[in-house]
C-alpha cells in the first residue's frame, strides 16, 4: 500500500503571495461577499461530491463540517495535481483579511475515494486548529501554535512541516465510519 503523509507546510509570506493573489481574485471581490456564504469551499465538484457523500456516512466529518461554519476562517478546498510524491493531502495558511483567516486544503484526487474522505476530515481538523485560536493572523503564529499543539516532521528548504495527534485521531474516527466501505484508508503523519 503507497505510504501516504499529509502534510502542514508553514510557508514563509514571500513564497505565498501568488496563491494568495488567486484566492483574493478568487474569495475576495468584494468584502461582503468573502463572509457570505459556507465557510468551506470546495473548488472542484468532484471534490465537493466526495465530500457531501463522506459527511452523509461519517458524523465525524459532518461535525467537523458544521464546526468550521460557526467560525471566523474560510476554508478552500480543491484537488491537488502536484502533491509531492507520497503526500496525500495538505494545509496551507494563506492570509488574514477582513477579521476572517483563509486556509487552503489540497487533497490527491487520486487517491481512493474513502483515502479522500479521510484525509478532508484530517485536514479540516487542522482547519479547525487554525479556526478556535483567533491569534492566529499569520504563518509565524500559525509556527508557534503548531509548536505548542503539534510536533514537527519534517523541514524541506524554509518549510517546516507539522502534525497532531488530534487530526490523526479524527481521521481514524471518520476511517472507522466508514468501515465496510472500499479499501482501508491513507496512513497519516
Ligand atoms: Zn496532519
Amino acid at each position: 500500500m503507497a505510504h501516504i503523509r499529509t502534510l502542514i507546510p508553514i510557508t514563509p509570506t514571500r513564497t505565498l503571495i501568488a496563491v494568495l493573489a488567486l484566492l483574493l481574485s478568487l474569495a475576495l471581490p468584494e468584502q461582503s461577499a468573502a463572509q457570505a456564504g459556507p465557510h468551506l469551499r470546495v473548488l472542484d465538484h468532484v471534490l465537493k461530491a466526495v465530500l457531501d457523500r463522506g459527511t452523509a456516512q461519517s458524523p465525524t466529518l459532518q461535525k467537523l463540517v458544521a464546526e468550521i461554519e460557526t467560525t471566523r476562517i474560510l476554508v478552500f478546498a480543491e484537488c491537488s495535481m502536484r502533491m509531492p510524491s507520497g503526500v496525500g493531502g495538505r494545509m496551507n495558511f494563506v492570509t488574514n483579511a477582513n477579521d476572517y483567516r483563509f486556509v487552503r486544503i489540497a487533497i490527491d484526487c487520486m487517491l481512493t475515494e474513502r483515502w479522500q474522505i479521510t484525509l478532508l476530515a484530517h485536514e479540516l481538523q487542522h482547519a479547525l486548529e487554525i479556526g478556535r485560536n483567533p491569534d492566529v493572523v499569520g504563518v509565524e503564529a500559525m509556527e508557534s501554535l503548531y509548536e505548542e499543539i503539534g510536533y514537527p516532521t519534517s523541514r524541506e528548504g524554509g518549510i517546516r512541516h507539522f502534525e497532531t495527534e488530534a487530526a490523526i485521531i479524527v481521521q481514524r474516527a471518520v476511517e472507522r465510519e466508514l468501515e465496510g466501505r472500499g479499501t482501508p484508508a491513507a496512513l497519516a503523519y
